[in-house]
């Protein structure tokens, strides 16, 4: 496909997955039975997204309990909480509806994964008949484990942060040699670092370029080979229907963002007010070359938190629209964030999870349909 097009992870999980979570926190189903209900759900995921049309496709996350602590923990209630982590961390996020996302808090070292997005690959994996692809989360977030002012007692800041790097680097090489052909690293936390919102003390620390640096350790420690099929996700959130950080002028991180010197950028776009401004950014920060490889700008042209479904019509003007500014050969298309980062999401806009995951795949389907007339449009 000339134009390329990707999801970023997640899919709502059905809300017989999402009942079964809760009983194995509540001790009432083995694990055994949690996974049978895991395994139908990716299997499921891969079918459905595979009957799209997309060229890629994942098993929508069905196993992981948040986009961002997969590697630290079994479920979002904590059960199966990696060593050396207490409960009470910071809040990731405050959410715009008022619901908020809290980490845990490392109490000493060292820091180790516990889970990596290929235990969940390779379970995965003998359903797919396309190529696969898989999300990573970002060590800019899980930096966020460590207390931020103090230092733990005999784990210095700095030797975590050289262990967490270490992880997230096998974390992406791990996930290609079980089979994906792509791995994005979720960085939604870049556009949160210039929110200071008092409420979530990290998010006035001006934490950017730190964050930036910290993915960098990580990303540059890969060819740029390894690199072309290596992303970033950047997005306001999207949990439970809500945003964190779409008050947040794109302008504050984009210049930043595009200096990580990854192959690809899966970008929130399709719910931004002045969609054409933010291309225009897009096309001048975005580089040709980042250390040997062109960065390829997948605009996001489905809201994933909006239950109507977008006409391929739409999606195909935006594409049009952003080759203006953006080089047709370094452009690509995606949704906005992943369906359902969250295991357990109530998706109130959409009145159900199960509801919300065919909406989901009709929205795929769009965004596959649209991406192909813009080709047509633009003579590709
Ligand atoms: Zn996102």
């Amino acid at each position: 496909m000339p134009i390329p097009t990707e999801n970023v992870g997640s899919l709502p999980r059905p809300a017989r997955l999402q009942e079964a979570i809760a009983a194995y926190d509540s001790g009432d189903i083995g694990f055994d039975e949690l996974a049978e209900r895991q395994d139908a759900a990716c299997r499921d995921s891969i079918e459905r997204m595979g009957a799209t049309g997309a060229p890629i496709v994942s098993d929508g996350e069905q196993r992981a309990s948040s986009f961002a602590t997969y590697p630290i923990t079994d479920t979002l209630a904590g059960t199966g909480l990696a060593d050396n982590l207490a409960a009470d961390g910071q809040y990731f996020a405050i959410f715009d509806d008022g619901h908020h996302r809290q980490l845990p808090r490392l109490t000493g070292g060292p820091f180790r994964y516990k889970t990596f997005a290929s235990d969940y690959l390779t379970k995965s994996a003998p359903y797919a008949t396309r190529p696969l692809k898989q999300a990573v989360i970002a060590p800019s977030m899980l930096c966020l484990l460590y207390p931020l002012d103090d230092e733990l007692d005999g784990y210095p800041r700095e030797q975590f942060l050289s262990d967490l790097c270490d992880e997230a680097a096998k974390d992406i090489r791990q996930a290609f040699a079980a089979g994906a052909a792509r791995v994005s690293i979720d960085f939604t936390e870049g556009r949160l670092a210039s929110k200071n919102d008092p409420r979530n003390p990290w998010t006035g620390r001006r934490m950017l370029e730190q964050f930036i640096e910290l993915n960098n350790r990580v990303i540059d420690r890969f060819s740029a080979q390894e690199r072309v099929n290596i992303g970033i996700h950047t997005c306001p959130g999207g949990d439970m229907d809500s945003v964190h950080s779409a008050d947040v002028d794109y302008a504050e991180l984009l210049p930043s963002m595009f200096t990580m010197n990854a192959g690809y950028f899966l970008m929130q776009l399709a719910s931004e007010q002045d969609k054409e401004r933010v291309y225009r950014l897009v096309g001048e920060h975005s580089r040709d070359d980042a250390n040997g490889v062109a960065q390829v700008c997948f605009i996001g042209v489905i809201d994933p938190l909006n239950p109507t479904v977008e006409a391929p019509e739409q999606v195909a003007e935006d594409l049009v629209t952003a080759s203006r500014y953006i080089p047709k050969e370094r452009l690509g298309s995606t949704d906005d964030c992943g369906f359902s980062p969250f295991s357990i999401d109530d998706k109130p806009k959409h009145g159900s999870p199960d509801f919300a995951r065919d909406v989901a795949f009709q929205k795929i389907t769009a965004r596959v349909q649209g991406t192909q007339i813009a080709e047509e449009r633009l003579g590709l």
